[in-house]
C-alpha cells in the first residue's frame, strides 16, 4: 500500500484510495532526468513550471487523475518559440519528446485546485497553504518506466515556503528534490505558502517539521517534544531513525486530539498529522499516534493486498516500544493488546490476511502475525533474537516507506537475519487461510490475566519469559548509546 491511513480505531469513513503498487526499480542512476523548474505566485494560487524531457520520453502527458482541469496553456518550444499544445482528454501529447525530447511550460493553478478537489493527498488549501504533492502538479508521461531520476526546483514568493517529502536532490542543488519516475504516482505530501518550518537533526538524519498556518494552544516547543520523542521510541527500536529526512506536517485542526494522520513515502517520507487546536501538553505526552506513524517509515510500501503487515508492525510496535522507553506500562500494553487482538481474528467468509480487507484483519490481524512471529522467534532461539532483529535486518537492507517492495522480499530479508524461514512459514499459515488463534490459550501460556482493567503477571506460566523480555528495556548496547535521552534534541534550527 502505498498511501497508509492509520487508525487503530475503526475508521469513520473509507481510507482514501491507493494508487496500485509497482515493483521496486532501480533507483537514481545514470538516466537523463526529467527536470522541472517551479515559480510560485504570491498565496501560491499558481504555479509556472518549466519541464525538459529527455529523449525517448513517451509523447502522452498529464498528472493525477482530477488534476488535468487545472493545467493550462501548456506550451512547447521547437527552434526557440513556444507553440500551443492542445488537451485531448485529459492528456496533452507532444510527439517531439519522444523523437528528441523537449521543453515545455505551462500553468498549474493551484488555489482552484484546492478548492475543487479539497484532499490534501490531491490538493486542499490549509489557511494560507496550499497542500499538494508533486503528482497533482508536474506534467509527466504517464506510460514511463522507472530507473530514470524526475528532479524538481521551486521557487516560493518572497516571504513564502516549499515543504515536501522528497528527498532533496543527492548533489546538494539547493531548493531542489529528486527520486525515481516510479516513485512519482504518489510521491510524498509537500505544501506551498505560509509554512514554518524547525528540523531536528541527529546522526545523519534529519527531520522537518512544519507548522501549518492554524491557532494552536500547545507551544511550538511541546508540538516538537512529541515529534522528537516519537522519533527516539522509533529509533530505539529499529536502532536508528529510519529515513534519512522525513518531514512532518503540523496541520492546526478542530477538537483537543490528534486526527487521521497518515503517513506517505515513495522516493521519500512524509507525515501529516492533524493536530487539534485545544491538544494540551498533557494530551501528547501521552499521545501514541506519532511513534505509530514513525514506525512506518521503518517498512517498504508493499502491494495493497499486504497493507495488513504494515498497519499490524506499526499496531503491535508503537506500545511495545513506547513500554520499553518507559512511557507506558506493560500492564497497558497487555491490556490493551487482550482488547484489540480479538478484533484481528478471521470471522466467517474469511480468506486469510491477504484476501479479507476488513479494519480488523488489517491493523489487529496483522499486530497479531507479529505478535505470533515475535513469540515464535523468541521460543526458537532463546530470547537471543525477537521481531526486532528481523525488522532491523529489512530497514538495513533498504527496506524503509521511500521504496516498494513485493511482501515476500521483506520476509525473505527478516528470515535471513533470522536463520529460519519464520516470517514466511507463519504467512504461508495466514496468508491465504482463515487460520485462527485460541487468544485465551495463548495469554495464559504468556502469564497474562487481564480482568476489567487489572493486569496481573503468572512468572509461572512457559512463555513468562518471552512476555517479560517483550516489554523490557532495549539491548544494553542501545541503551548505552544514550537513544533513550538524547537523540533529536530540538535545536530550534530554522531551516
Ligand atoms: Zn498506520
Amino acid at each position: 500500500m502505498l498511501l497508509t491511513a492509520c487508525s487503530p480505531a475503526p475508521p469513520s469513513a473509507p481510507p482514501s484510495s491507493s494508487i496500485g503498487s509497482l515493483n521496486a526499480r532501480p533507483r537514481g542512476g545514470e538516466a537523463a532526468p526529467w527536470s522541472y523548474e517551479i515559480t510560485a505566485s504570491p498565496d501560491a494560487s499558481e504555479i509556472n513550471v518549466r519541464a525538459s524531457l529527455p529523449p525517448g520520453s513517451p509523447a502522452e502527458l498529464s498528472v493525477d487523475t482530477g488534476a488535468e482541469p487545472f493545467v493550462k496553456d501548456v506550451e512547447i518550444e521547437q527552434d526557440g518559440v513556444f507553440y500551443a499544445v492542445a488537451e485531448e482528454g485529459g492528456s496533452w501529447l507532444a510527439p517531439s519528446c519522444q523523437a528528441e525530447g523537449c521543453r515545455l511550460r505551462y500553468r498549474f493553478l493551484l488555489a482552484d485546485a484546492a478548492d475543487s478537489i479539497g484532499d490534501f493527498g490531491v490538493a486542499a488549501s490549509h489557511g494560507a497553504a496550499i497542500l499538494a504533492p508533486p503528482s497533482t502538479w508536474l506534467l509527466r508521461p504517464l506510460r514511463a518506466r522507472g530507473g530514470r531520476p524526475y528532479r524538481f526546483r521551486v521557487d516560493p514568493a518572497a516571504g513564502e515556503s516549499f515543504v515536501t517529502g522528497v528527498f532533496p536532490a543527492p548533489d546538494g542543488s539547493p531548493h531542489t528534490y529528486q527520486a525515481d519516475v516510479s516513485d512519482l504516482p504518489a510521491a510524498p505530501y509537500s505544501a506551498f505558502g505560509a509554512v514554518r518550518s524547525v528540523v531536528l537533526r541527529e546522526r545523519g538524519s534529519s527531520i522537518v517539521v512544519a507548522f501549518l498556518p492554524g491557532e494552536l494552544e500547545a507551544a511550538d516547543d511541546v508540538i516538537l517534544a512529541w515529534v522528537a520523542s516519537a522519533a527516539r521510541v522509533t529509533a530505539s527500536y529499529y536502532g536508528r531513525f529510519p529515513v534519512s529526512r522525513a518531514l512532518v506536517m503540523i496541520l492546526p485542526s478542530e477538537g483537543d486530539r490528534v486526527g487521521y494522520a497518515r503517513t506517505l513515502g515513495n522516493g521519500g517520507a512524509s507525515i501529516v498529522a492533524p493536530v487539534g487546536r485545544y491538544a494540551g501538553q498533557e494530551f501528547f505526552a501521552r499521545d501514541w499516534v506519532m511513534t505509530h506513524e514513525m514506525v512506518h517509515l521503518g517498512f517498504p510500501n508493499v502491494p495493497r493486498r499486504n497493507a495488513w503487515i504494515e498497519e499490524g508492525i506499526a499496531t503491535y510496535v508503537e506500545p511495545i516500544a513506547r513500554a520499553r522507553m518507559g512511557d507506558i506500562s506493560p500492564e497497558k500494553v497487555w491490556r490493551d493488546l487482550a482488547r484489540g487482538l480479538p478484533n484481528g481474528l478471521p470471522e466467517p467468509g474469511d480468506r486469510g490476511l491477504d484476501n479479507t480487507p476488513t479494519w480488523g484483519r488489517k491493523y489487529w490481524g496483522g499486530a497479531l502475525f507479529c505478535l505470533l512471529a515475535d513469540i515464535e522467534i523468541r521460543k526458537r532461539t532463546n530470547n537471543s533474537r525477537s521481531l526486532d532483529d528481523a525488522l532491523r535486518a529489512i530497514l538495513a537492507a533498504g527496506g524503509n516507506v521511500a521504496v516498494r517492495w513485493p511482501l515476500e522480499r521483506a520476509l525473505d530479508e527478516g528470515d535471513r537475519a533470522l536463520g529460519a524461514p519464520i516470517l514466511r512459514e507463519l504467512h504461508a499459515r495466514h496468508g491465504s487461510s482463515p487460520e485462527t488463534t485460541d487468544l485465551d490459550d495463548l495469554f495464559k501460556r504468556l502469564g497474562v490475566r487481564v480482568r476489567g482493567r487489572a493486569v496481573t503477571f503468572d512468572d509461572a506460566a512457559p512463555l513468562a519469559f518471552v512476555r517479560r523480555a517483550l516489554t523490557e528495556p532495549a539491548r544494553e548496547d542501545d541503551k548505552t548509546a544514550s537513544i533513550q535521552s538524547n537523540l533529536f534534541k530540538i535545536q530550534s534550527n530554522k531551516q
